[in-house]
């Protein structure tokens, strides 16, 4: 009996893994062709000012519909992209795409704010990325002071390389901040040796906010945050409560559901239009 069982189980398993194996390969050829074929785009969704609510930036998030699967999220796509090595090619359209919208937005007039672009720790430690990045700047036309470049904590095991990196974007007049901060195993003591610009907070610390009404941890982080001169930005935000609790801790900006979902190119012009009635 216990042998039929065990067959049994093993078998389970075996069709559960084969099914992931297979939809992560059919992601792996499909994300091949997915920008050629036109199904990705960018996503902006604003950074608010949380005192005077005015929009002070934007974050560009890759969206992609494949014909067939649908709408694939990053988080299944992304670690696929960076298993396979084409996160390089994709992170270089996407820093295209959102300089050339931003530099796009800033010629029709708009209010100039700056636009967050997520880079994956391969990009960041590939050879040519400064390269990448200066093309993009270059190509666009942008002022660089108008691209931040979102990275993870991750960027510390190779603390060495990482700073020159960040050092050399300083230069550049790129700026730089740390996404989901918190979630990683760096302490910001360490962080704040690196030209960085930006602390975000990542969503599980405001999730938790009014569950526990422990406020200590995220004071904590907004606190030597803005001694070590870091702006703050707290992610995910969703509700009133959230913001309040926040506000009173010190953080100077956030995003999150509360003032607008991730929403594509024509309709954040819409948004760019109602807090810009004076078009040049
Ligand atoms: P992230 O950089 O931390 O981006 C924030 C994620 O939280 C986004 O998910 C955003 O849509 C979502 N979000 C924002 N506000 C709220 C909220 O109030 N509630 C909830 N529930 N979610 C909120 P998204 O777009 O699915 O992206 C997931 C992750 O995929 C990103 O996390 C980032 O790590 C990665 N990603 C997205 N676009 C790119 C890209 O172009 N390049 C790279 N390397 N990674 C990307
Ligand atoms: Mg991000
Ligand atoms: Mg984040
Ligand atoms: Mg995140």
């Amino acid at each position: 009996l216990s042998k039929e069982n065990g067959k049994n189980i093993f078998s389970f398993y075996n069709t559960d893994l084969s099914i992931a194996m297979i939809r992560k390969q059919q992601i792996e050829t499909e994300l091949r062709k997915a920008i050629q074929n036109k199904q990705m785009f960018l996503a902006y969704q604003p950074k608010v000012d949380l005192k005077t609510l005015e929009i002070v930036g934007m974050e560009a998030l890759l969206r992609w519909k494949h014909p067939e699967l649908g709408w694939v999220s990053p988080v299944e796509f992304i670690p696929v992209a960076e298993e396979s090595g084409q996160i390089i090619s994709i992170g270089e359209w996407v820093l295209h795409q959102a300089c050339q919208q931003n530099k796009r937005w800033q010629e029709q007039g708009y209010h100039c704010i700056c636009v967050s672009v997520n880079v994956s720790v391969l990009q960041f430690q590939h050879g040519k990325f400064l390269e990448t990045v200066h093309k993009a700047i270059q190509k666009s036309k942008l002022d660089p002071q108008f691209l931040e470049l979102e990275i993870t904590e991750s960027i510390m095991q190779n603390i060495i390389e990482s700073k020159e990196i960040l050092e050399s974007l300083k230069r550049m007049g790129i700026k730089t901040s740390i996404d989901d901060f918190g979630t990683g195993y760096s302490s910001l003591s360490v962080l704040s040796k690196l030209p960085i610009d930006t602390i975000k907070i990542d969503k599980a610390f405001v999730d938790e906010l009014e569950v526990t009404g422990h406020y200590s941890t995220i004071k904590a982080i907004i606190d030597l945050s803005l001694n070590l001169n870091l702006n703050v930005v707290a992610e995910g935000i969703e509700t009133e409560g959230q913001m309040k609790i926040l506000k009173e801790s010190g953080c100077t900006t956030g995003q999150g559901y509360l003032f607008s979902k991730p929403v594509d190119a024509d309709e954040f012009e819409t948004i760019l239009q109602k807090i810009d009635f004076i078009k040049i």
